[in-house]
């Protein structure tokens, strides 16, 4: 078992194959960045999934690919049959903005792949087309119901913003509700990447705006899971939020991420890294079990982001599409 510096138990590793995206989202990439990550320090699959032997090995249960956009990297569904052959029990996931899944999303449950989550933050396409940067909305609805359609778990990621998809809410959650899969509204995280002028919703803000249509009733938090969770009680549905503001978010943290040139990153929020890469290059079992070990003990305690109102120092200059989110 895997176990960081402050005793909690680390099983999950979050992998982001790219950086690169097909979508400028407000939150996360509004412009190309100015340097991508040249292709050559990209790892490739076979140099990932090294580390992801030694993850599994000592301990990691659940993993998911990430981006960047992670339907951007080629034979994906190679690279999932590889983690799946190897341990077909592990709980294997994607996140994705969907506009190409249509048609890869049978491939990838035919080779292990068994949950998706999906960014939806609108019904409305010029408002999809205002976030993401480009009309997006059609693609990504038809990926959706491919998934669905396959039998791949389905929940959806949205991100609620202020005078932008503030009025969406209850839209996607009804959406979601027909289709009996989970919504989970995520509170934006400040970063230096994002549109400065965005504000998001807090979690009070977002549960309020439920609440003009519905009675919800608080649950709790899933395990180790962000997301806290509610039901309606006019249908029972339940919906989670992810409140990383306040810091009970990290107390049950068991995560790690690793970005696609082979950074193990241990919080999200801070900067902090360390490189794999050059012991999965070289075949380095050992070396890249010494770089893991290295990362659980400067796990930090918790994230920087505050739940006070908007404050300066309380944005992160880590990129989301470098760490997966
Ligand atoms: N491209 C894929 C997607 O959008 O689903 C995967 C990568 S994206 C970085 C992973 C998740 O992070 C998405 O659900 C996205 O909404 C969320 N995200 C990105 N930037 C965020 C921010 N600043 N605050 C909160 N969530 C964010
Ligand atoms: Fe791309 Fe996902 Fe970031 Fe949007 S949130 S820019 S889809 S990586």
């Amino acid at each position: 078992m895997l176990i960081d510096g402050h005793g909690r138990a680390v099983n999950y590793l979050r992998i982001s194959l790219t950086e690169r995206c097909n979508f400028r989202c407000q939150y996360c990439m509004p412009e190309k960045p100015f340097s991508w990550v040249p292709k050559e320090n990209l790892l490739s699959f076979e140099e990932l999934f090294l580390f992801v032997k030694v993850g599994i090995d000592e301990g990691i249960t659940k993993i998911r690919l990430t981006g960047g956009e992670p339907l951007l990297r080629e034979n994906l569904d190679g690279f999932v049959k590889m983690i799946h052959d190897y341990k077909p029990d592990i709980d294997l996931a994607l996140t994705t903005n969907a506009f190409l899944l249509e048609s890869v999303a049978q491939r990838l449950k035919d080779a292990g792949l068994k949950r998706l989550n999906i960014s939806l933050d609108t019904l409305k396409p010029d408002v999809a087309h205002k976030i993401a940067g480009k009309d997006v909305l059609s693609h990504v609805l038809k990926g959706i119901d491919k998934a669905l359609e396959v039998g791949l778990g389905v929940k959806i990621n949205m991100v609620p913003l202020k005078g932008i998809n503030d009025n969406d809410i209850i839209d996607v959650m009804e959406y979601c509700m027909e289709r009996n899969i989970k919504v989970r509204f995520i509170e934006y995280m400040e970063n230096r990447h994002a549109v400065e002028s965005l504000r998001g919703m807090h979690g009070r803000e977002i549960l309020e705006k439920v609440k003009e249509k519905y009675t919800i009733h608080a649950l709790g938090r899933e395990g180790a899971s962000p997301s806290f969770n509610y039901y309606i009680e006019e249908n029972g549905y339940e919906f989670g939020l992810i409140d990383p503001h306040k810091h009970d978010f990290c107390e049950s943290c068991n995560r790690i991420r690793l970005t696609a040139e082979g950074m193990l990153i241990p919080c999200l929020y801070f900067d902090e890294a360390l490189s794999i890469a050059k012991a999965v290059k070289a075949g380095d079992i050992e070396g890249a079990s010494q770089v893991l070990a290295q990362v659980l003990k400067d796990k930090p305690k918790e994230n920087r982001w505050s739940e006070e109102d908007f404050k300066q120092e309380d944005i992160s200059s880590r990129a989301f599409y470098e760490t997966g989110g």
